[in-house]
C-alpha cells in the first residue's frame, strides 16, 4: 500500500479552460483503437473459418486454459446445479433474493402485442416475438461477475427467449462457483468457459459446438466491445459498453466518507473507469478529498482505484444546482447519484442518464447487485440515445395488417397514386386490382 496523495483532478466551472479540461477528462479512445481492431479482426476470421479449433487455440493463448476438445469448455446443467446446491447458505439466499428482485422489476417491462380496427374494417397491430436464441457475454478476465449473469439472463428469460447461451472466460481454468450457480438460477441453457473476441465470434458465426445466436448482449473489455461492434449485422447486439462511470451530485450534506466510497466503488472496476463528484459546496469537496486520502489505503483494489481516480476521476465545483444539472445532461452518465435532500426535484430536469440513484441512501452499489433494475447501462455519453438492457432487448416486433375488402379498396386508391408517382407500375396495378367500383 502507498500513502501518496491521490492526484484527483480538481475543476471548477468558473475556470477559463473548464470546457477543454472536461472534454479531455471525458474522452475515451475506446473501440477506435486500430491495434485492437486488427487483432480482433484476425480472431474473428479465424473462428469463422476454423470454428472450435480456433476457439480452443485462442482460449489457450489468452486465458491460459488447455482443452483438447470443446466439450471440455462446456459445462453441463448438472455442473451448474451442483454449483448452486454447493453454495454456502448465505450466498445462495443472497443470489435468490437478488434474482427475485431483478425478475420482479423486469416482469413490468414486458411489452404487449396490440391491435386496433380502422373505420373501413382493416385491422392493424403489432406482434411481439421473443428471440429464438440469445448469447450472453459474462465478463471474467480480471474479476467474476455473478450479478452480470442475473442481469443478462433474467430479462432474456422474462422475454421468453427460446434458448440462452452464456459465455464466460475462466482464466487459468479457475471457475467461479457463484457465476455457475447464478446461471442455474437464471435458467441459462448452455455455458461455455470461453471469453474475449473468440467467444463473441463463436456466438455470432456458430461453431461445431457453439450454437449461432440471434443477438449478443452483455458487457466486456475492449476486445469484447470491438468484437461485438464488428459482428453487428450478422447478429444483433445490445450496445457497445465502454468503461464504467459514475457522476455523483452532492448538496454538501452527505457524509464525505460515504461519497468517497461511492466514487471508489466505480473506480475499482478498472483503471479506465470514471468517477466524478459535482457540488456547489467547495468546503464539502475538500472534505471528500480528505476522505479519499484517508480511505484509499484501506481498499483491497487500491492500485486500480488510484489509477482510475488519477487518470479520469474529478471533483468539480459548480455555482449552483442549475449548473450541476447542465453538467449531468452534458455528461449523460451511465450511473447518476443524486445525493441531495430532494432528488425528485432534480430528476424531472435530468434528461440523459443510464440509471438514476435518488437520495443519500441510494448507493449505486445496491443497484449493481440487487435493487431490481438492470446494471447493464449505456456508457460514454450514449445515454443520450440508448437505454438500460431490458426485456425489450430480447424481443422484436412485427407489424400486422389485415385488410377488409372495403379497406383494400380505399387504401388501393391512395397506394396506386403514390406508386404511379414513383413509376412503380407493378405496385400500382397490384393495388388497383383490389379497388372496387
Ligand atoms: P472480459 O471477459 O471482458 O475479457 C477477458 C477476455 O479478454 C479474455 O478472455 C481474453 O480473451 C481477452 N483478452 C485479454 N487480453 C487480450 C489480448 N491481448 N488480445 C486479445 N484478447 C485479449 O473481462 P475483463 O478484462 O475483466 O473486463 C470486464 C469489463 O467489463 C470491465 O471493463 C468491467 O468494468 C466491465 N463490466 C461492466 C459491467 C456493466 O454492467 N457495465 C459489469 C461487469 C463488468
Amino acid at each position: 500500500m502507498s500513502d501518496n496523495p491521490v492526484t484527483i483532478h480538481r475543476l471548477s466551472t468558473a475556470d477559463t479552460d473548464f470546457e477543454r479540461r472536461l472534454d479531455d477528462l471525458l474522452a475515451w479512445e475506446g473501440v477506435s483503437n486500430d491495434d485492437v481492431q486488427s487483432r480482433v479482426a484476425a480472431i474473428l476470421e479465424d473462428v469463422k473459418h476454423r470454428g472450435d479449433a480456433a476457439v480452443i487455440e485462442a482460449t489457450r493463448r489468452f486465458d491460459r486454459l488447455e482443452a483438447s476438445a470443446m466439450e471440455e469448455l462446456c459445462l453441463s446443467p448438472h455442473r451448474l446445479e451442483a454449483a448452486f446446491k454447493g453454495l454456502p447458505d448465505e450466498q445462495r439466499t443472497a443470489l435468490e433474493n437478488a434474482a427475485e428482485r431483478i425478475r420482479r422489476y423486469h416482469e413490468r417491462q414486458k411489452p404487449t402485442s396490440w391491435q386496433y380496427e380502422e373505420l373501413d374494417g382493416t385491422v392493424l397491430g403489432q406482434k411481439v416475438t421473443p428471440l429464438d436464441r440469445a448469447g450472453i457475454y459474462v465478463p471474467g478476465g480480471k474479476a467474476a461477475y455473478p450479478s452480470s449473469v442475473l442481469m443478462n439472463a433474467i430479462p432474456a428469460q422474462v422475454a421468453g427467449v427460446g434458448e440462452i447461451v452464456m459465455v464466460v472466460p475462466t482464466p487459468d481454468g479457475v471457475v467461479n462457483e457463484l457465476v455457475l450457480a447464478a446461471a442455474h438460477l437464471a435458467g441459462v441453457d448452455h455455458v461455455f468457459t470461453i471469453g474475449g473476441a473468440q467467444a463473441v465470434a463463436a456466438l455470432a458465426y456458430g461453431t461445431e459446438s457453439v450454437p449461432r445466436v440471434d443477438k449478443i448482449v452483455g458487457p466486456g473489455n475492449i476486445y469484447v466491445a470491438t468484437a461485438k461492434r464488428a459482428v453487428f449485422g450478422q447478429v444483433g447486439i445490445d450496445m457497445i459498453a465502454g468503461p464504467s462511470e459514475i457522476l455523483v451530485v452532492s448538496d454538501g450534506q452527505t457524509d464525505p466518507e460515504w461519497l468517497a466510497m461511492d466514487l471508489f466503488s466505480q473506480a475499482e472496476h478498472d483503471e479506465d473507469a470514471q468517477a466524478i463528484l459535482v457540488s456547489w459546496d467547495g468546503e464539502h469537496l475538500d472534505a471528500v478529498q480528505a476522505a479519499i486520502e484517508r480511505l484509499l489505503p484501506t481498499l483491497d483494489r487500491e492500485a486500480i482505484v488510484r489509477a482510475s481516480l488519477s487518470r479520469r476521476g474529478a471533483l468539480i465545483q459548480c455555482a449552483d444546482e442549475d449548473e450541476a444539472l447542465a453538467l449531468i445532461n452534458r455528461i449523460a452518465p451511465e450511473h447518476l447519484e443524486l445525493s441531495v435532500a430532494e432528488p425528485e426535484r432534480l430528476v424531472s430536469e435530468v434528461r440523459h442518464a443510464g440509471a438514476i440513484f435518488m437520495g443519500r441512501y441510494t448507493a449505486e452499489a445496491l443497484g449493481d447487485y440487487c435493487a431490481g433494475p438492470n446494471h447493464v447501462l449505456p456508457t460514454s455519453g450514449t445515454a443520450r440515445f440508448s437505454s438500460p438492457l431490458g426485456v425489450y432487448d430480447f424481443q422484436k416486433r412485427s407489424s400486422l395488417i389485415h385488410c377488409s375488402a372495403e379497406g383494400a379498396s380505399t387504401l388501393g386508391r391512395t397506394a396506386s397514386v403514390l406508386a404511379r408517382g414513383e413509376s412503380l407500375t407493378a405496385h400500382a396495378r397490384s393495388a388497383e386490382y383490389r379497388i372496387r367500383d
